[in-house]
């Protein structure tokens, strides 16, 4: 079998060497002019009638859209991710207030939720609690950030009573949970997260703000490059599950990519069983379908401890209406400021001064940041004083990983197995064995046959590696990816 993945990815060898490292649309008015690069840039136009297919035989979309978060300045990235070191105890560290005059808050200071849309949800709940705890009845609190963490605090506040104001840097609410109208595709297109986490503390704020959700139950489909469908092994999770066995033996933690090589666990024969593939195969599947896609990082990077491979391909459920109107009933009568980023933030006995990239300046009581994680790590915001030890240590320490997502409509549902193209009985996770593949794996929405939907899912280095690409050079390598996953129909054999 050819060990190299469809164009645009790299051998099989190359990958497992650059794993282990070196070991082995809610919009605001004023503003476009000067603003940083949107994170998801116009569509393609719609071409009329049916596209002629690609070189590679894979049809063409009649529609495109795609995030690029690693590429926007305000959040770098997009779930925050248990790198070595990083523990639930630092997030809550993180999200200690300062001085009695701030707290930050986001889906990286929850301890139990990290990197979800409920975490977050709950992180901006609690911030809220804790700076009205601090706080006199008519102070005045700024929140910095318009995602769900930032307007579920600044809603409870204003509900408590404290005069508020939002500062957003981008030009839509919602952060990483933006949604788009794209007259190609049936449904909204999420561009954020396209899931939040079955029932739990998030169900009847849902419904009160009518977004719509469906059961997402993945069924994992593997192909290999050659499109030939394998049965999923869990061949490849045994070498991780050894690896982590035997970081939880070791006194301090290490990255997954060291414990897979300290241990021993990496597969070193390529010798394929009776499905044609190897051990060495299932575990580069595993890496790149499953450990990356649920981190947005390299197992280089992930913790070997903690990572959980039981958030793999979980049950969950599929926002179908968008976030929209979540957003909008969050935001509603708030006083948010758009287009507008901090640069500074200044704390004294008094309270907090905040400088604007506008030049202009702000003084207000109280602080609530919400700033992702990847935008903290950087100089974007500088703090004076600086934040103690322990909230420095934890912004350098819990990793920021690269997710993407690409949505491409087409006229019929080539990927699956009969020509109507039925949803029933396929899979809806579409991952690549026997190749590493430059989109860890393809999510079949299983919405309308008429038009139905792939939902690209990029991860770590691929999705950094893409969002850096103008949108007809990341059209034609996600279609790249696509070849093995083209059925022929033709007349039924004898
Ligand atoms: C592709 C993708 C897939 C995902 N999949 C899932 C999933 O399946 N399930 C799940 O539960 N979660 C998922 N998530 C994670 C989820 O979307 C996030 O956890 C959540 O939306 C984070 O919200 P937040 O408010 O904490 O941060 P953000 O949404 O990042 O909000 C922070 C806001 O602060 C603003 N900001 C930053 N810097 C400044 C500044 N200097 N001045 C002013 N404003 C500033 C930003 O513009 C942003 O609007 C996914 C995310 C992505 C991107």
């Amino acid at each position: 079998m050819d060990a190299r993945g469809p164009a645009g990815g790299m051998p099989r060898r190359a990958f497992l060497a650059a794993a282990l490292g070196g070991l082995a649309a809610v919009s605001l008015s004023s503003c476009t002019d000067g603003r940083p690069e949107p994170t998801s840039p116009p569509p393609i136009p719609t071409p009329d009638g049916s596209p002629s297919p690609t070189p590679g035989g894979v049809p063409r979309p009649l529609a495109f859209r795609r995030s690029r978060w690693s590429a926007d300045p305000f959040v770098r990235g997009a779930v925050s991710f248990d790198s070595v070191g990083a523990t639930p105890d630092l997030r809550r560290e993180l999200g200690r207030p300062v001085e009695d005059r701030l707290v930050i808050a986001g889906e990286a200071t929850s301890p139990e939720a990290s990197g979800t849309v409920h975490g977050a949800y709950a992180e901006g709940l609690r911030a809220a609690r804790g700076i009205a705890a601090l706080a006199e009845p008519d102070d005045r609190i700024a929140v910095i950030g318009a995602g769900i963490t930032g307007l579920a605090a600044a809603r409870t506040l204003v509900d408590e009573g404290f005069e508020v104001v939002v500062i957003e840097a981008s030009d839509h609410l919602g952060g990483r949970l933006l949604t788009v109208e794209d007259r190609g595709f049936d449904d909204p297109v999420v561009l954020g997260s396209p899931f939040v986490a079955d029932g739990g503390s998030m169900r009847s704020v849902l419904a009160d703000a009518g977004v719509a959700t469906r059961p997402f139950a993945p069924v994992v489909g593997p192909r290999t490059p050659d499109g030939v469908a394998a049965a999923p092994s869990t061949a490849g999770w045994d070498v991780i599950a050894s690896a982590q066995a035997w970081a939880v033996g070791q006194s301090s933690d290490v990255a997954l990519a060291t414990a897979l090589v300290r241990s021993g666990a990496v597969p070193t024969s390529d010798e394929a069983g009776a499905d044609g593939l190897s051990t060495q195969d299932w575990f580069v599947n595993a890496l790149t379908s499953g450990v990356e896609p649920t981190t947005g990082a390299s197992a280089t990077r992930v913790s070997a401890k903690r990572f959980d491979p039981d958030l793999v391909w979980r049950p969950t459920s599929q926002v179908t209406s968008g976030w929209t109107g979540l957003i909008e009933q969050l935001a509603d009568g708030l006083d948010i400021a758009g287009a507008s980023a901090v640069t500074g933030i200044a704390v004294d006995d008094e309270g907090v001064s905040l400088r604007l990239d506008s030049g202009e300046s702000l003084r207000t009581h109280r602080l609530v940041v919400t700033a992702s994680i990847g935008v903290l790590r950087t100089d974007t915001i500088t703090f004076d004083p600086p934040l103690p030890l322990l909230h420095q240590r934890a912004i350098s320490t819990i990793g920021m990983g690269a997710l993407d997502v690409v949505w491409l409509a087409f006229d019929e549902a080539f990927w699956r197995s009969t020509p109507d193209g039925s949803a029933e009985g396929e899979p809806n996770v579409l991952t690549l064995v026997g190749a590493t593949p430059t989109v860890a794996a393809w999510l079949d929405l299983g919405v309308d046959p008429r038009r139905p939907v792939l939902v690209g899912l990029l991860a770590a280095e691929h999705a950094r590696r893409v969002a850096e690409l103008d949108d007809e050079a990341a059209l034609e390598v996600v279609l790249e990816g696509l070849q093995p996953f083209v059925v022929e129909f033709g007349p039924a054999a004898d």
